[in-house]
């Protein structure tokens, strides 16, 4: 990723150079500015807060310049090396921050960055660093999801500006958005992955409406977005015209490996612990034996988990492999969630807080949390194809 080619000044300037700190001391420092600073009510909320509920962290974050740990400080970023954006990232889990919409800093940021023109660049990351403006991602639409390259939402040039017309579906905190990245077909005649181009919108524009879905836990996290001719200018074009795809693809990385991360099984190893304990099953030896497994699958976790983590920090790639730590996690945390609602028995069908002997627990929180990692990010189903066609080298 090249500097910005002209003298725009981006984001606050750091108070120093992160990476000239050692590891612990840079760990240190991280973790007791977020145990003194982040508010213990929002730490491991039940759902995904809403920008009001967590507006307030984020802004104090960007105006300490910490808002885009991974980008480069000329471009308003923290600079961090791998290693350190690990522990920056580890530090956030462990305290149990809430994420925010972050869809500007993690992925249009970083596109702009590498396939943005300077103009780009100037006019929109600004805007990411300070929250003025929120991003949300418009790739999945009603037919194409896992197999994202048959969207058929259109985008049609005339004169200056795109019209866009279609649906998208998915779009996470969409009502809380001021703009979308969205992928749209450009050219209909073209092979699938070949037509389609990379746009940006102001979602405030007419012709847009967004509409939120209520899902099975009560919340509404997910929109549906309706393009109706929305205009945007053939300056908000990435990457040129039918490159979307390769723009798209760019954005699956180094991230990866935080969707294998242990801590939400370990976080849901802790509920389970004090609902037995509250249910007096802790000795019960067959309780025992699946909390045992369950132990040791997490453990085992971590420790592969540690193994991606040092490849990362090296700077080396992750190989089509890292798909297992997925599947790990997110299967490993869905067990955990599935036998917290059990050992809870009859009050494990009770939504909202409940009173478990000392604690007051939401029992169905991880139970509704540990739903989605198995289908964002590529479903366990499209990761097993990854392993059994590019690891294992099986036919089909
Ligand atoms: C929490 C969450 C947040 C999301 N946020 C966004 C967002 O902000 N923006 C956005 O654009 N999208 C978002 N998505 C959508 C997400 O990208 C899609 O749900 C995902 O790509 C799967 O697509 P789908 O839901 O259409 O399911 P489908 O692709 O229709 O899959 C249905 C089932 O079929 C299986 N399947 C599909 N193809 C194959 C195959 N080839 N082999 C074997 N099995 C297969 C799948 O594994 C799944 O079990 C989000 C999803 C979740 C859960």
């Amino acid at each position: 990723m090249s500097p910005p080619t002209d003298t725009a000044r981006y984001g606050v300037p750091q108070e120093r150079d992160w990476n000239a700190l050692d590891d612990e001391t840079f760990r240190a420092l991280v973790r007791e500015d977020f145990e003194t600073h982040y508010p213990l009510a929002w730490r491991f909320p039940p759902r995904r807060l809403r920008w009001h509920e967590n507006r307030d962290w984020y802004l104090r974050m960007a105006a300490k310049g910490w808002l885009a740990p991974a980008w480069p400080v000329a471009f308003g970023g923290m600079g961090l090396s791998p290693a350190k954006l690990l522990i920056f990232f580890e530090e956030q889990e462990r305290c149990g921050i809430a994420r925010f919409q972050d869809h500007g800093v993690q992925m249009v940021g970083p596109v702009l960055m590498r396939y943005g023109t300077p103009e780009q660049q100037r006019r929109y990351l600004p805007g990411i660093l300070s929250c003025e403006t929120i991003w949300c991602q418009g790739y999945s639409e009603p037919n194409a999801g896992s197999d994202l390259a048959s969207l058929s939402t259109r985008a049609e040039l005339d004169g200056d500006e795109f019209v866009i017309t279609g649906q998208k579906i998915w779009t996470t905190l969409a009502h809380d958005a001021t703009h979308m990245f969205a992928l749209v077909r450009t050219d209909p005649a073209a092979k699938k992955q070949e037509g389609i181009s990379f746009l940006l919108l102001d979602i405030r524009t007419p012709g847009v409406r967004v509409r939120p879905i209520r899902d099975i836990a009560g919340t509404e996290e997910f929109c549906e977005v309706f393009l109706d001719g929305a205009r945007t200018h053939r300056d908000n074009l990435v990457g040129g015209l039918n490159a979307g795809w390769t723009v798209a693809k760019s954005l699956l990385g180094f991230e990866r490996i935080f969707l294998g991360s242990p801590k939400m099984p370990e976080y849901g190893l802790l509920v389970l612990e004090s609902v037995a304990r509250a249910r007096g099953v802790l000795d019960d030896p067959v309780f025992r034996e699946r909390l045992l497994t369950l132990r040791m699958d997490v453990a085992h976790l971590a420790d592969i988990y540690g193994s991606y983590a040092a490849t990362v920090a090296r700077g080396e790639p992750l190989g089509p492999d890292v798909s297992l730590l997925k599947i790990w996690a997110s299967e490993t945390f869905q067990r955990i969630a599935d036998l917290i609602v059990e050992t809870a028995g009859p009050l494990g069908g009770l939504t909202g807080d409940v009173r478990i002997g000392e604690d007051s627990v939401n029992l169905l929180a991880p139970f509704y949390k540990a739903r989605v990692p198995t289908i964002y990010g590529g479903s366990s189903e499209i990761q097993r194809n990854i392993l059994a066609r590019q690891v294992l080298q099986l036919p089909g």
